[in-house]
C-alpha cells in the first residue's frame, strides 16, 4: 500500500521519508506538480524558480503529532502585464496559503472546540496528540462564519440566564426547522423588536408570558400572531398552585409533627439513654424540610423578580416579612447550618429526664417549664431531644415522622396536580389522594387545574372563558393572580391553547444551552457562547 494513501494525502504530493522523533512523526513530502497557476493572473506557469520547504502540522497519527515538511516549488509568472513575478504553488484545499496547519486539522480543532469549549478542548486535544492551546481553540470557533438567518415563519423566543437569576439573554428558535437561529445578549423588548423587524416574513411568535417579548413582537412583528406557549402557561399555573399548596402542606406538616408527640406514652426510666443523633427518619425529615424550604425560597425569588413587593410576597406565601427580607438580601439559598453537637437544650437534659421520669410527658408543658428556667432555644429542639432520648423501638410505634416524610413538598404536589391522572403511578395517586383530602379548597383547586390541563391537552382554547369564570367564582386567592395574568394576555393565551405550535421545543434548546454554559464560556463571553450555540445546537 502506498504511504500517501495511508495518510490520505492529495495526489500531487509524494512522501519521500518518514522520521520518528520522541514527540512526533516528521513526514517529508514533495510536490510533483510540474506547473501551477499564478494566483494573480491565473496563467499557467512552468518555469521553476526554486524550491522551498513549508512546515505544516497535520492530524495526529496513532496518538503522535504529525508534522509535514512540504517541499514546494516557486514558479516564475511569465506574463508581462502581471505584477507577480514569482509565486509559490498552492495545494488548496489541503493547506490554505500561509496556513501552518492542514485544513483537516484546523476543522478537527474547531469541532472539538465547539463541543467542549476552550479549556476543556485544550485537554482533549493534548490527549489526542494535537498541539494547540485554548486561545487558539477559541479563535478557531470565533472564526466560523455565522450564516445569516434566512426565512423564519414561526419564531420561538425565550430567555435563559447567563448567571443564575442575575443576567439574561434570549434564545431564538425556528419552530419549523427546530434550529437555534440566534442568541441575543439580553431580554429587552427593544432588542427583540429590532431583531424581528428585520424579518417581516414572521407569521407567528411563540413566547413566554413576560411583557417584554410581547411588546417586542407587537412592535417588531405586528403582522404575526402571538402565541403564549403552553410550557410557560403550565409553569405559571404551577407556580400559583405551589403557593397555595405550600400554605396547606405547611399547616398539615405542622399538625403531623406536633400532635402525636404531645401524647407520648410513658417509658421506663432505664430506657432514657441518648440515642444516635441521626436516624434515617430524622434524615429523611430534614431532607424533606430542606426541599420545602428550597421550594419556598425559589418561589420568593421568582415573585420578587416579577416585581412583587416584600409584603405582597409575604401575604402570598404565608411566610414572615422578615424571613423574606433576609432571603432576598442574602442572594443565594440560605442553607441551614448543621446542628452543633451541643444545643441549648443539652444543659437542661438532666432536668428533662427528671421531669419525664416523674410523669410529665407533654412536650409543650416541658417546653414552658424550660423557658421559665431561662431556656432560649426552640420548641423543636426540646421535642427533638425528647425523641432522641427515646429508644429506637419507641420511635417506631409513633409513626408521625414517617408520615411527615412521605408528605410531598409543595412543588412535588403541584406537579402531581398538573399531570394526567392516568399517567401517575399508584403511589403517586395515593399521595395525590391524601393531598386532595386535606380540605375542600385543595380539592376544588385540583378540579380547576385538571380542567385547565384538559383544555391545553385537547387544544380547546374556546373553553378558556368558561374556565376563567369558574376560577373567579371559586375565590381561591392564589389562582386569581393567574387569571389576571391570562386576562391581560388573552389573545396570545387562546392562541397558545389552540394552535399546534409548542415552545417545548425552545425549552429543550434552552436546556442544551445550559449544558454548554456549564462547560464554561467565561473568558470569551457572550460572542463565544453564541458561536457555540449556533454551530453546535
Ligand atoms: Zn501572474
Amino acid at each position: 500500500m502506498k504511504v500517501e494513501l495511508l495518510f490520505s494525502l492529495p495526489k500531487e504530493l509524494e512522501v519521500t521519508s518518514i522520521e520518528k522523533t520522541d514527540e512526533r512523526l516528521i513526514i517529508s513530502v514533495v510536490s510533483t506538480q510540474r506547473s501551477a497557476c499564478c494566483p494573480l493572473c491565473s496563467s499557467l506557469a512552468t518555469r521553476v524558480h526554486s524550491h522551498y520547504t513549508r512546515k505544516v502540522a497535520d492530524l495526529p497519527c496513532a496518538g503522535q503529532q504529525v508534522c509535514l515538511l512540504l517541499q514546494m516549488c516557486k514558479f516564475f509568472c511569465d506574463v508581462t502585464m502581471c505584477a507577480r513575478k514569482i509565486f509559490v504553488e498552492r495545494i488548496v484545499p489541503f493547506v490554505e496559503p500561509w496556513a501552518r496547519v492542514t485544513a483537516r486539522l484546523y476543522q478537527s480543532v474547531q469541532v472539538i472546540g465547539l463541543a467542549t469549549g476552550g479549556m476543556l478542548g485544550a485537554r482533549v486535544t493534548d490527549q489526542l496528540g494535537i498541539q494547540t492551546c485554548w486561545m487558539t481553540i477559541i479563535r478557531r470557533i470565533m472564526a466560523l462564519p455565522t450564516l445569516p438567518v434566512e426565512q423564519v415563519i414561526e419564531l420561538g423566543i425565550d430567555d435563559f440566564s447567563f448567571r443564575r437569576g442575575r443576567k439574561f439573554g434570549s434564545i431564538l428558535v425556528d419552530m419549523q426547522s427546530h434550529q437555534v437561529i440566534d442568541l441575543l445578549p439580553d431580554r429587552k423588548a427593544e432588542t427583540a423588536k429590532n431583531w424581528m423587524k428585520a424579518h417581516p416574513e414572521i407569521r407567528l411568535v411563540s413566547r413566554d408570558r413576560g411583557g417584554d417579548y410581547a411588546a417586542g413582537a407587537r412592535e417588531g412583528a405586528p403582522q404575526a400572531i402571538q402565541c403564549a406557549d403552553r410550557f410557560h402557561l403550565l409553569k405559571n399555573l404551577g407556580e400559583a398552585l405551589e403557593g397555595l399548596l405550600a400554605h396547606h402542606l405547611a399547616a398539615e406538616r405542622k399538625r403531623q409533627t406536633q400532635d402525636p408527640l404531645d401524647t407520648l406514652i410513658p417509658v421506663p426510666v432505664w430506657q432514657l439513654k441518648r440515642a444516635t443523633r441521626s436516624s434515617p427518619q430524622l434524615e429523611h425529615l430534614q431532607h424533606a424540610r430542606r426541599e420545602e424550604r428550597l421550594a419556598q425560597y425559589s418561589q420568593v425569588i421568582t415573585l420578587h423578580q416579577r416585581g412583587m413587593s416584600q409584603q405582597a410576597i409575604a401575604e402570598r406565601t404565608g411566610m414572615s416579612d422578615s424571613t423574606i427580607g433576609r432571603w432576598l438580601a442574602q442572594g443565594s439559598f440560605p442553607e441551614r447550618k448543621p446542628r452543633e453537637q451541643t444545643s441549648h437544650v443539652d444543659r437542661y437534659l438532666p432536668y428533662l429526664i427528671e421531669r419525664w421520669e416523674s410523669g410529665c410527658h407533654t412536650i409543650a408543658g416541658l417546653f414552658r417549664e424550660l423557658e421559665e428556667q431561662g431556656y432560649k432555644g426552640s420548641y423543636a429542639s426540646v421535642r427533638d431531644s425528647i425523641v432522641r432520648l427515646l429508644p429506637t423501638g419507641r420511635k417506631n410505634t409513633s409513626d408521625s415522622f414517617s408520615k411527615t416524610a412521605v408528605l410531598a413538598t409543595s412543588r412535588q404536589a403541584a406537579f402531581l396536580f398538573l399531570r394526567c391522572l392516568e399517567n401517575l403511578t399508584s403511589e403517586e395517586q395515593e399521595t395525590l389522594g391524601k393531598i386532595r383530602h386535606l380540605n375542600a379548597e385543595v380539592d376544588l383547586t385540583y378540579d380547576l387545574v385538571q380542567q385547565f390541563a384538559q383544555i391545553l391537552r385537547t387544544r380547546t382554547g374556546e373553553k378558556l372563558d368558561a374556565w376563567l369564570v369558574r376560577v373567579v367564582e371559586s375565590q381561591i386567592c392564589e389562582l386569581q393572580g393567574f387569571v389576571t395574568g391570562v386576562e391581560r394576555d388573552k389573545a396570545a393565551v387562546v392562541a397558545g391553547l389552540t394552535l399546534p405550535q409548542n415552545n417545548g421545543l425552545v425549552e429543550g434548546k434552552v436546556n442544551k444551552l445550559k449544558l454548554l454554559k456549564r462547560m464554561g464560556y467565561g473568558r470569551a463571553g457572550f460572542p463565544l457562547l453564541r458561536q457555540r450555540v449556533l454551530h453546535a445546537l
